[in-house]
C-alpha cells in the first residue's frame, strides 16, 4: 500500500477545508531601478539589496498567514518586458483574449505598482505601466497598491506625497509611501494588497 505524501498530509490536516493555503500571485511592477527587487525581496527575506542588478528577474514563493489565513504566495518581480505583459501578448496574439481573461479569473492576481519619490520619471510612468495591467479588456478591474518607494531619501524627492495620493484615487490604488532600505510599510502594502485580491474574488463570484 503506497501512500503519497499528498494523502499522508492530508490525513494529518483532517481534510479541513477552511486551512486550505490559497495560491496568490503578485506582480511589482513599474521603471527600473524604483526598488521593485528590494522591495520584493526584504517582504520575502527580510533582506535588503543594496547593489543593483537590473536584468534580475525573480520569482519568490513563500507561505505567509495574513489574518489567520495561510497563503502561498508568489511574488512576481518584473525586469523590462516582464512576464505578465509578455505572457498577455501571447494570448492576444493568439487570438486568446478570452482564455487569458480565464486565467486571470482562475489565478488570484494582484499588482503593486511601484515608482520612487526620488524620480519623476519614474511617477510619470505610472500611467504605462497601470493601462499594461487592463489592456486585456477595459472593463477589467485587478486590485493595486500604489507603493512610492525610496522615502528614506527625503533630501532628494522630486514627487510630493499629495501627488502620490491623487494618482492613487484617480487609479483607485491604496497608497503606501514605503522604504525597502528601512524595512518602512513593506509588509503593510502587499498585505493590503493580499486583503484587496480576497475581497475582489469573494465579490467577483457573487
Ligand atoms: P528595480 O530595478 O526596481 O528592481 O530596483 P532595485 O530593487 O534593484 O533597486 C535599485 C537600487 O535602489 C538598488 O541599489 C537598491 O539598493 C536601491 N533601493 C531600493 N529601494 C530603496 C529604498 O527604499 N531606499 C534606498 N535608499 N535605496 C533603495
Ligand atoms: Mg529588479
Amino acid at each position: 500500500e503506497h501512500l503519497s505524501p499528498l494523502h499522508l498530509g492530508q490525513q494529518h490536516e483532517g481534510g479541513d477545508m477552511s486551512n486550505r493555503i490559497i495560491p496568490m500571485k503578485l506582480v511589482v511592477l513599474g521603471e527600473g531601478g524604483v526598488g521593485k527587487s528590494a522591495l520584493s525581496c526584504q517582504f520575502i527575506r527580510n533582506h535588503f539589496i543594496s547593489e543593483y542588478d537590473p536584468t534580475i528577474e525573480n520569482s519568490f514563493r513563500e507561505q505567509k498567514t495574513i489574518d489567520g489565513q495561510a497563503y502561498m504566495l508568489e511574488i512576481v518581480d518584473t525586469a523590462g518586458q516582464d512576464e505578465y505583459n509578455a505572457m498577455r501578448d501571447r494570448y492576444i496574439r493568439l487570438g486568446e483574449g478570452a482564455r487569458f481573461r480565464l486565467y486571470l479569473f482562475l489565478t488570484s492576481l494582484g499588482f503593486v505598482l511601484v515608482y520612487s519619490i526620488t524620480s519623476r520619471v519614474s511617477f510619470e510612468k505610472l500611467d504605462a505601466f497601470h493601462s499594461s495591467i487592463q489592456r486585456v479588456r477595459e472593463d477589467d478591474v485587478y486590485p493595486v497598491v500604489l507603493v512610492a518607494n525610496k522615502s528614506d531619501l527625503e533630501a532628494d524627492r522630486e514627487v510630493t506625497t499629495s501627488e502620490g495620493i491623487s494618482y492613487s484615487k484617480k487609479v483607485k490604488a491604496a497608497f503606501f509611501e514605503t522604504s525597502a532600505k528601512l524595512r518602512m510599510n513593506v509588509d503593510e502594502s502587499f498585505m493590503q494588497l493580499v486583503r484587496e485580491v480576497v475581497k475582489m474574488k469573494s465579490t467577483e463570484g457573487a
